[in-house]
């Protein structure tokens, strides 16, 4: 016994048979009615979802001998020799196995013949893109003056492939993809009439995987009826095509979002151990937080192509989670997705991906974080101490203090300006702790801790980016201002920092992140080292005033702002990119 695939023996044979793609076929309908039926007509879209099935059916109505012609009456001797392929007033040719000039020219041979038993003869060239280009040229002196009695049918899947000169000479009909919805009506319609029983939420899992091609999902029905079974449930599904399970998808999207780290592993167990596609399952899992974003998104709910009661379970998850959130999920899942690709440990690579996605918190709306902003710098006093200053006891005299000639002046030397950390009498520190101003503290390190320095102490130059991550564990901004840093070294027992531009180095010359970087010196290396900064000479001419400065100084400068280093402080970030300029777009 011939077995005929679904595919064929279901491919429909009137318009009202064919699946989805409503308004295409009304406005077909409408050409035939009104006789004015293109010449040429070309049908786009990804595979099965009916180009070649329309341009046979509109073969069919064309040619049909009944009196209606809107629909193909399918009894009449041209529509059975159609169904039946046997019509010689239908040429059907593959572009993709006849796509030479060669082809093209026998082709306009044979139209130069009357049809034998029709009114027309329909030419049908399905992935016509895949034509050479000298077929092209052939075919479009036909097409600009085609004979009376031909009409041209074009199918394609890569509709930007087609010459310009080719499109313009066709009417051209879109096709959707097929809906959800549609594709669940056909396929349960079509199971029964096969005398099978299918779970819904066994069709519902084919249907996903058929992706809106009727086609696709066919030829899985097609292996699921040959599996032998009258009732097909969801795990001969899973089994049988290898899919990951809707329920156990589920259980992984609301176990990434509640931080379950349990429905997540256990599930990824079970499918590695199944052998079931990972780049699949990846792929339905970004589908579901899609969803669920679209979810939150107003106005966009109609982008979600699911059965009703699917899109209602997923509208009540989506409930419990930000935009922010679900986004920022979506974007890591996106990132493993493309890990998955290059790596060799799979099994590894999406355990520790998944991880990294439950383990990444839950976002607050950046307005809710400006309030937090708002009220931390609210607690500041007037002057921005960018890192709070440990309280120093009273009774300790540790912090011993140089004023300076004048308020706020340096010393410059050989246009090079220098702060130097000077040894001074121990009443100096009295006036700052009992509150008595002093200008331009300067601070010395082996004064702040009594601590002795060990024999094998780390070295400044061998172990500079080991002290920068140090110190951005405990300060991330001071680690940025380091690495800004032009150059650095020991000299005796003081850490040159060299800056050729002073803007990158004011915050941290301050006095209290001075001394915490003293701390933060002592501590790492082990040794005291007085803190130089070696800048040049501040030019104040006319000619360098703020207004003219170059884009890059004003990005120096901004990223420098005390209110951005504090940004960065608290939020524990760091600034990714500075934009200098009019805004070009108003919100
Ligand atoms: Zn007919």
């Amino acid at each position: 016994m011939s077995y005929l695939v679904l595919a064929r023996k279901s491919r429909p044979q009137t318009f009202d048979q064919v699946v989805g793609q409503r308004s295409v076929v009304k406005t077909l309908q409408n050409s035939l009615s009104r006789n004015r039926v293109a010449h040429a007509i070309l049908f786009s879209g990804v595979r099965g979802v009916g180009k070649t099935t329309l341009a046979r059916l509109m073969a069919k109505a064309i040619n049909c001998q009944a009196a209606e012609s809107t629909r193909p009456c399918d009894e009449c001797i041209s529509c059975r020799e159609i169904a039946t392929g046997a019509s010689l007033d239908l040429i059907e040719i593959d572009g993709a196995s006849n796509r030479g000039i060669q082809e093209i020219r026998e082709l306009k041979e044979k139209l130069r013949f009357l049809p034998t038993s029709s009114p027309y003869k329909i030419i049908i060239i399905d992935e016509v893109h895949m034509l050479t280009t000298e077929a092209f040229n052939a075919l479009l002196k036909t097409l600009e003056e085609p004979p009376e009695h031909v009409h041209f049918m074009f199918a394609t899947t890569e509709i930007h492939k087609i010459p310009i000169t080719i499109l313009s000479r066709c009417q051209q009909y879109e096709l959707k993809r097929i809906s959800a919805v549609e594709l669940y009506d056909h396929f349960h319609k079509l199971a029964k009439s096969e005398g099978f029983e299918i779970e819904p939420a066994a069709l519902s899992l084919i249907v996903r995987e058929a992706g809106g091609s009727v086609r696709d999902g066919l030829s899985l029905l097609d292996q699921m009826f040959s599996f032998g079974e009258k009732t097909i449930v969801t795990q001969d599904v899973i089994e049988v095509l290898g899919l990951v399970g809707s329920e156990l998808l589920m259980q992984v999207t609301t176990g990434l979002l509640n931080q379950k780290y349990e429905d997540v592993l256990q599930p990824l167990d079970q499918i590695f151990d199944y052998g079931l596609d990972i780049k699949r399952f990846l792929a339905d899992l970004m589908a579901h937080f899609r969803s669920l974003l679209l979810c939150k998104i107003e106005g966009c709910i109609n982008l979600i192509d699911l059965p009703p009661e699917e899109l209602i379970e997923f509208q009540k998850l989506a409930e419990n989670y930000s935009p922010e959130t679900l986004h920022q999920k979506l974007n890591l899942l996106m990132t493993t997705a493309e890990k998955i690709n290059y790596s060799n440990q799979p099994r590894l690579t999406l355990e520790t991906s998944f991880l990294s996605i439950i383990e990444a918190d839950n976002i607050t709306n950046v307005s809710t974080l400006l309030g937090k902003l708002d009220e931390v710098l609210q607690e500041l006093p007037d002057q921005i101490p960018v890192s709070p200053v440990k309280s120093i006891p009273s009774t300790s005299p540790k912090i011993e203090i140089t004023k300076a000639k004048s308020p706020g002046e340096y010393v410059p030397v050989k246009g090079v300006e220098e702060t130097v950390l000077k040894d001074s009498p121990p009443d100096k520190n009295e006036a700052r702790l009992s509150g008595k101003t002093v200008e331009n503290d300067t601070v010395r390190a082996d004064d702040i801790h009594a601590v002795a320095i060990k024999p094998h102490a780390k070295d400044v130059r061998k172990d500079w980016l080991d002290f920068i991550a140090y110190i951005k564990n405990r300060k991330v901004w001071m680690a940025q201002v380091l690495q800004r840093a032009d150059s650095f070294k020991q000299e005796k027992e003081e850490l040159h920092l060299t800056y050729s531009d002073p803007t990158n180095c004011t915050v941290l010359r301050q006095k209290d992140n001075q001394r915490l970087l003293t701390e933060f010196t002592l501590d790492f290396f082990q040794k005291p080292l007085k803190i130089r900064f070696i800048v040049p000479e501040v030019d104040n001419s006319p000619g360098n005033s703020k207004s003219e400065l170059s884009p890059h100084r004003k990005r120096q400068e901004l990223a420098n702002d005390p209110l951005v280093i504090m940004a960065a402080e608290v939020f524990n970030g760091q600034v990714g990119d500075i934009r200098v300029g009019p805004r070009s777009r108003q919100d």
